[in-house]
C-alpha cells in the first residue's frame, strides 16, 4: 500500500493542535490516528501504571476499533507482547500472539497480526503504541513501523507536555487556593476588626456613661457630706450651751445637796454628772472632727520636733501620772498645718498613755523617709490591739472597749484619718496584743 502522505501530514497537524489545545486528551486521538493512518482493526495505547509494582502491570489508557470496550484494563508486564518490546526497546512484529502469549486468548476479535512499537521519554521506558489486525488479509509493513514510530515519538512529547500541563495546572490550582485562602483570611481580619471597633466604642461610650454616673453620684456625695458635716458642727456648737447649763448645774446638785437626798439620789446625780461630762467630751471631739476637715488647711514649714515638744509638754501631767518614758528621733521639718499635726500626736500619743499595759509605758515617736514621703510611726509598749480590728478602729465611734473600762467615744482615730488624708498621706497600725502597738501616718516631704 504506497504511503499517504497528505492524510499523515493532516493527522499530525491535528494531533499537534490538540496537544496544544487539549493535552489531557491526546492519547484517544493518537489510537484513533493509528488505526486510521495503518488501517488496522484495534489501535491502542498501554502506560505502565505507576502504581502497580508486583507484577507491574500495563494499563490501557486509549483503545480504538474493536478494542475500544476494553478502556482502562490492565495486562501484566511479564511474558506479554508490549512488555517484551519494552525490553527489546525496538519495534516487534507478532503472527498469532495468542498462541504464545495465552492471555490474549480472552480478548475478543482474535489479534491476527501485532505491531507493537516502544515510548521512551529521554531514555525512560513509558509504554507502547500498538496495532492490531484481526484478519489474514492485513499484514503489518515497514512503511507502518515507519508511521508507529513517528507516533510513538510523537506520544513521549504528548507525555511530556501533558504532564507539565498538568504540573502547572497543579501549581495555578494551587496558587489560587493560597490567593483564595489569603482573601478568606483578610475578609475574616477585616470583619474582626470591624467587630473590635465596635465593640470598643460601644464599650467607650458605656464607660463615659458610668463615669459621669459616678462622676454626678461623687459630687452628691461630696455635697451630702459636706452637708451632714455642717449639721453635726452646727447641732454641737449649738448643744454646747444647753449642756454647760446641764453640767454646772448638776455639778452645783451634787456639790448641795449630797448627802441629803438619799443615797438613791446621789448616785442618780452622779450619773447625771458623769453622762454629761462624757457628753461634753463627745461634742468635743465632734466639733473637732468637723474643723479639722472644714477649715481651710493653712500649710506652713513646721518643725515637727517643736510641735512634738509643745504637744508633749502640755500633756506632762498625763505622762507623769503613770511615769511614761516617752522618747523621739530628730523629726523633719514640713509642710504642713502645724494645729493639726499638733492634735494628730496628741490623739495617737494620748491613746498610747490611755491604752497603756500592766509594765511602765514606753513610747517611741521616729519619722523615716521614703521616696518622697514621711512615715511617721509612734510605737508603744501598750495592751495592743487584735489584727481583725486594726482596720476598723479608724471608724468614727469605733471603740473595743466599754467608756466604764477606758474612757472615749470612739472619735480620735477619725480626727487622725481625716487629718492625714487631707494632708495627702495614708494611716495605719500594726499590733500584737499584750505586747504593744505601732500607728504610721505618712506625709509627703515639702522639701
Ligand atoms: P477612743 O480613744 O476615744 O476610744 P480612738 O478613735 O482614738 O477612740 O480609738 C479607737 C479604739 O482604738 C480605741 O477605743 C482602742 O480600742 C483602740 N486603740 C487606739 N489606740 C490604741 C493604742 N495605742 N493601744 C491599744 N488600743 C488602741
Amino acid at each position: 500500500m504506497p504511503p499517504n502522505l497528505q492524510a499523515e501530514n493532516e493527522a499530525l497537524v491535528t494531533l499537534a493542535s490538540q496537544i496544544a489545545l487539549e493535552p489531557e486528551n491526546i492519547w484517544h486521538r493518537l489510537a484513533s490516528v493509528a488505526m486510521r493512518l495503518c488501517q488496522a482493526g484495534s489501535a491502542g495505547i498501554s502506560l505502565l501504571d505507576p502504581t502497580s509494582k508486583n507484577p507491574q502491570m500495563f494499563r490501557w489508557v486509549a483503545l480504538a476499533g474493536a478494542y475500544e470496550p476494553y478502556i482502562g484494563g490492565t495486562s501484566p508486564r511479564d511474558f506479554s507482547p508490549c512488555g517484551t518490546c519494552l525490553d527489546r526497546g525496538t519495534p516487534q512484529l507478532y503472527r498469532y500472539p495468542s498462541s504464545y502469549f495465552t492471555f490474549l486468548n480472552a480478548v475478543q476479535p482474535p489479534i491476527v497480526e501485532g505491531l507493537v512499537v516502544p515510548i521512551y521519554d529521554a531514555g525512560h521506558p513509558l509504554g507502547l503504541i500498538w496495532i492490531v489486525s484481526h484478519t489474514d488479509e492485513r499484514g503489518f509493513t515497514t512503511e507502518d513501523v515507519r508511521i508507529m514510530t513517528s507516533l510513538a515519538h510523537f506520544s513521549a512529547a504528548a507525555w511530556r507536555i501533558s504532564s507539565v500541563a498538568s504540573d502547572n495546572a497543579r501549581l495555578y490550582c494551587i496558587a489560587q487556593d493560597e490567593i483564595a485562602e489569603r482573601k478568606r483570611r483578610e475578609a475574616e481580619i477585616r470583619k474582626l476588626n470591624t467587630e473590635l471597633k465596635q465593640h470598643v466604642q460601644a464599650r467607650t461610650v458605656e464607660l463615659q456613661a458610668a463615669n459621669q454616673v459616678l462622676a454626678s453620684q461623687a459630687e452628691e456625695l461630696a455635697r451630702t457630706n459636706l452637708e451632714l458635716e455642717r449639721f453635726v458642727y452646727i447641732a454641737s456648737h449649738d448643744l454646747q450651751e444647753p449642756l454647760r447649763t446641764l453640767s454646772s448645774f448638776s455639778a452645783l446638785l451634787a456639790k448641795r445637796y449630797a448627802g441629803k437626798l438619799g443615797a438613791d439620789a446621789d448616785q442618780f446625780i452622779q450619773y447625771i454628772v458623769n453622762g454629761a461630762t462624757q457628753m461634753e467630751s463627745l461634742i468635743r471631739n465632734l466639733l473637732a472632727y468637723c474643723r479639722s476637715g472644714k477649715r481651710e488647711k493653712t500649710l506652713e514649714r513646721v518643725d515637727c520636733n517643736s510641735i512634738l515638744g509643745a504637744i508633749l509638754y502640755g500633756m506632762n501631767l498625763a505622762i507623769q501620772k503613770i511615769d511614761a518614758h516617752v522618747t523621739y528621733d530628730v523629726l523633719p521639718v514640713l509642710l504642713s498645718d502645724p494645729i493639726q499635726l499638733g492634735q494628730l500626736f496628741e490623739n495617737l500619743i494620748g491613746n498610747a498613755i490611755k491604752f497603756h499595759g500592766a509594765a511602765r509605758l514606753r513610747v517611741h515617736i521616729s519619722a523615716e523617709r521614703q521616696d518622697n514621703a514621711w512615715t511617721f510611726s509612734i510605737r508603744d509598749n501598750g495592751i495592743g490591739i487584735e489584727a481583725e480590728y486594726l482596720e476598723r478602729i479608724f471608724g468614727f465611734f469605733k471603740r473595743l472597749h466599754s467608756s466604764e473600762e477606758y474612757p472615749g467615744n470612739g472619735v480620735g482615730l477619725a480626727i487622725c484619718r481625716k487629718i492625714v488624708e487631707g494632708h495627702g498621706g495614708r494611716i495605719w497600725a500594726e499590733s500584737t496584743v499584750g505586747k504593744g502597738s505601732t500607728f504610721y501616718f505618712t506625709l509627703p516631704d515639702a522639701s
